[in-house]
């Protein structure tokens, strides 16, 4: 008796302590140890702590541990990349993977923003956590990954205090100045283009740079034709519409859209038909194609200053538009003498008169238009079948 009673305390030291096992939760159960006294010949029992596969000594269980468990691990890629164990993500989370090898199921629980989400992983599975978890690639926070293969636990801690990255800076801000530097023209003066240069000394920013040097560039070409210098003028619309063409503010929406139309840009205007433009597009077009007058008052205090003949080309085109040929051209000829010796404006102004004319019944003025039209290539074929 004695004998045996010692022998199964010898057991009991000799058995690992079971470890919590992943795979036989809740604690695993003490087997149901055979009565000694009913098996004389009863050889100890291990446990597996990964799988609960039993086995008779130590050495066999060594055994099974390292062929059967030895290759299973998991790990994390941050932004395509293998993660340590603590990582500081200094930039937004673009991917994030969990991926198991080896020949085990391995429990995962996340923790993001006290809330836990657990999972199993199956051998060899690779996750995308990003869409598993529903996760923002903004997220900020910590994300904690823990996972567990019986007595085996390894965790990941990812601190994601990134600073915020902006898609497009906040040009609106200096819409203020570019208001300011335009003021003047509405009296018919230079446009303040000093305040826009002071600003941008102090800019670093690529985008608000291009947003202010746009401008500069916008407003040196009227000052430029108010001076009657229409090559150094269309040297700067060109600038100002590359620099100002990329920027996604009103504003800069705005004088790109007034830049295309005035340069006879109309096909960065067409498929707009929301635009302030849109009418008149496609009066300009060869041939004309219909169109409905267009409001010209927006009521928007914040826009962009256009020269006077543009705004009278949308007047005519609207008159046009609502039959009203008598106003149309009283328009015409209200044209500012200067603003027509610009080249896209004459183009404009013999386009207006050949229509306009032409539905007057003016005959002579229509003609004589059409005939300079002959010149441009764009028109040619339509002024061809006008001319009688
Ligand atoms: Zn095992």
């Amino acid at each position: 008796m004695g004998l045996f009673m010692d022998i199964l305390e010898d057991i009991a030291e000799r058995t690992p302590v079971p470890e919590p096992s992943a795979f036989s939760s809740p604690t695993p159960s003490t087997p149901h140890e055979p009565a000694a006294e009913e098996y004389p010949n009863y050889q100890p029992r291990i446990q597996c702590q990964f799988c609960g596969q039993h086995f008779t000594t130590n050495e066999t269980l060594n055994r099974h541990r390292f062929e059967r468990h030895g290759a299973s691990y998991f790990y994390i890629r941050v932004n395509d990349t293998p993660a340590k164990s603590v990582e500081h993500l200094l930039h937004s989370l673009q991917s994030l993977q969990i991926i198991s090898r080896g020949n085990d199921d391995i429990d995962i629980t996340i923790s993001v923003a006290s809330k836990q989400t657990r999972l199993r992983l199956k051998p060899n599975q690779s996750l995308d956590l990003l869409r598993e978890l529903e996760l923002d690639r903004n997220y900020h926070g910590e994300i904690c990954i823990t996972g567990v293969l019986g007595a085996y636990k390894r965790s990941y801690h990812l601190s994601c205090n990134f600073p915020t990255e902006q898609a497009e800076p906040a040009l609106q801000e200096y819409d203020d100045i570019i208001l300011k530097a335009q003021q003047p023209l509405l009296a018919g003066k230079y446009p303040n283009i000093e305040c826009l240069s002071e600003a941008l000394q102090h800019v670093s920013d690529r985008g608000v740079e291009s947003y202010l040097k746009g401008f500069v560039e916008y407003f040196l070409g009227y000052r430029h034709e108010m001076m009657g210098d229409w090559p150094a003028a269309k040297s700067c619309f060109e600038t100002a519409l590359a620099l100002l063409g990329e920027r996604a503010s009103p504003l800069a929406q705005t004088a790109t859209a007034i830049l295309a139309f005035k340069m006879g840009a109309y096909r960065r205007l067409r498929g707009r038909p929301r635009s302030r433009f849109s009418a008149a597009v496609k009066f300009l077009a060869s041939p004309r194609q219909d169109a409905q007058p267009v409001p010209l008052s927006s009521g928007c205090q914040r826009g962009v200053w256009m020269d006077e003949f543009q705004e009278l080309v949308l007047r005519v085109v609207n008159h046009y538009y609502a039959r009203d040929w008598l106003a149309a051209d009283r328009e015409l000829r209200s044209a500012p003498r200067e603003l027509v010796e610009e080249p896209n404006n004459h183009l404009k102004l013999l386009i207006m008169t050949a229509r306009v004319a032409e539905a007057l019944g003016d005959h002579r003025r229509s003609q004589a238009a059409w005939r300079e039209l002959l010149g441009y290539p764009d028109y040619t074929e339509e002024a061809r079948s006008r001319i009688t």
